[in-house]
């Protein structure tokens, strides 16, 4: 057929093609979603938990009923294979879930539809994007375009934990030459950042006794590496001037603005301060807490293992939010800055101090020579680095030819002209190596992932589809 003949019908028959397949589909997705797939212990046979294997095989069989060979690996993830040829392109979806939560008007795994949204757990994340993808190339399939490589839809089952799906499978399964993930937003998200966390620990305590009149008995704040901390707490034994103490603490909060408050348990003075908290790719948005509270504490003389603690914030913690402090600062045009959150500080008088940092990183920055250069930096200082996690940036160029048609394609189908974007945060595309991510959330959705009544109206679940065809059409069909 005429190459430009073809495209026009395309053009006509992306979305009508798709309203012909509508019940169906919905009907296929109320049947996964009314599965329970939220990770459980190891079982025999299914390593996340018998729900993750349900709905695993559920979206296989959809591709064996429909004549497609599939594959299962280690019943964490498997493929329903489209077109053939040398060339492969992935899909990459999961149908792994959170839990529920609380707040529910209705059962999480028994979806309902009003106002024309379908309510269910994992409707947005990502049951309902993997979905829309399956029918993009069922019906591409169906209707009878040709693949001009193999296209292979790749389902995950441990997206929201640990990633063994993904592991296990490009373990045995070969890595497609190209893809993407339907489980984040439009239009495109083309770069994501390094994501590394660490403890910077208080390795040489002195233990000799100090006659200091404040001693820092406790400090803790924060309980998630990606969370900034919106609260902070420090005991300190106070021996003399506990009223110039408090009032110097008044003082600090109305200067910062801060929430605070104190309590005198004889001669203990308990120091609490509220923050606000912001996700730890962004800790410019928060405020947090413990370092708030650190700067108090750096205006106390304390004892000498209290002092080094804050002495040490001070030169490295508190306003490193780019990483400056570190010597990490880096810049990438598209990637932005480095970001540092800390987002847990503990002390104890016994233990000593400890700072969970999670600093995220740009393409660019070479963070192994980073680290060793900090952690040679701050052994003067007494401190030590521990538990390094370190994910590298994941970026494909925004000329990339993957990059230009699937948001040629997205634009096609609405009137969104913003371009292809970076994040701080993950998506599963990183686990392809030349992947993006791409949908479905559109420009207007509101973000029910991970939260009760998680929803997606059926118009945009259209919509995601036509344009997962469209782009399908556009990368994978023999014109
Ligand atoms: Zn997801």
């Amino acid at each position: 057929m005429d190459k430009s003949l073809l495209m026009e019908l395309m053009n006509m028959e992306a979305q009508q093609l798709v309203s012909k397949y509508k019940d169906d589909l919905i009907n296929d997705l109320m049947g996964l979603l009314a599965i329970d797939s939220v990770k459980g212990e190891p079982v025999k046979d299914a390593p996340v938990g018998e729900g993750p294997k349900k709905a695993l095989e559920f979206m296989i069989d959809l591709g064996a009923k429909a004549g497609l060979p599939t594959k299962t690996v280690d019943n964490l993830a498997g493929h329903i294979e489209f077109g053939g040829g040398e060339g492969l392109f992935g899909v990459l979806g999961h149908v792994d879930v959170v839990p529920p939560g609380k707040g529910w008007t209705s059962d999480p795994f028994e979806p309902v539809i009003r106002n024309n949204e379908i309510i269910a757990r994992g409707v947005q994340d990502d049951k309902g994007p993997t979905m829309a993808a399956y029918y993009a190339l069922k019906i591409l399939h169906n209707e009878g375009y040709k693949f001009n490589q193999r296209v292979r839809l790749i389902i995950g089952t441990d997206e929201e934990s640990d990633w063994q799906c993904t592991d296990a499978y490009f373990k045995s399964e070969e890595m497609p030459d190209a893809g993407f993930s339907p489980d984040a937003e439009f239009p495109v998200i083309h770069g994501e950042k390094g994501i590394t966390s660490f403890n910077i620990v208080q390795s040489n305590l002195d233990d000799e006794y100090t006659d200091s009149d404040i001693e820092l008995k406790a400090f803790i704040s924060g309980e998630r590496y990606n969370m900034v901390p919106e609260s902070a707490e420090a005991k300190l034994k106070v021996l003399t001037q506990m009223s110039s103490i408090i009032q110097a603490y008044e003082g600090f909060i109305r200067k910062t603005g801060n929430e605070g408050s104190y309590e005198i348990d004889g001669g203990f003075l308990k120091l609490e301060l509220s923050g606000k908290s912001a996700h730890g790719s962004t800790p410019e948005e928060g405020v947090n807490a413990g370092t708030e509270l650190l700067k108090f504490l750096s205006e106390i003389e304390l004892d000498a293992n209290g002092s080094q603690f804050v002495k040490f914030a001070q030169e490295y913690i508190i306003g490193n939010l780019t990483g400056g402090q570190f010597n990490m600062a880096h810049h990438h045009e598209e990637m932005g800055n480095v970001s540092v959150n800390t987002g847990m500080i503990n002390y104890t008088e016994v233990d000593g101090g400890i700072f969970g940092v999670n600093l995220r990183y740009p393409a660019g920055l070479d963070f192994d020579a980073g680290i060793k250069n900090l952690e040679a930096m701050i052994k003067e200082s007494g401190f030590a680095i521990e538990d390094v996690s370190d994910q590298k940036p994941h970026y494909v160029d925004k000329n990339d030819p993957l990059v230009l048609t699937l948001l040629e394609s997205y634009r096609k189908h609405t009137d969104d002209d913003r371009e292809a974007f970076t994040i701080g945060g993950g998506t599963y595309a990183r686990t392809l190596e030349t992947g993006v991510a791409f949908g479905a959330m559109f420009k207007n959705t509101v973000d029910t992932m991970h939260q009760k009544d998680e929803r997606m109206n059926i118009d945009e679940l259209m919509l995601a589809t036509v344009i997962y065809l469209e782009a399908l059409y556009n990368t994978c069909v023999e014109k």
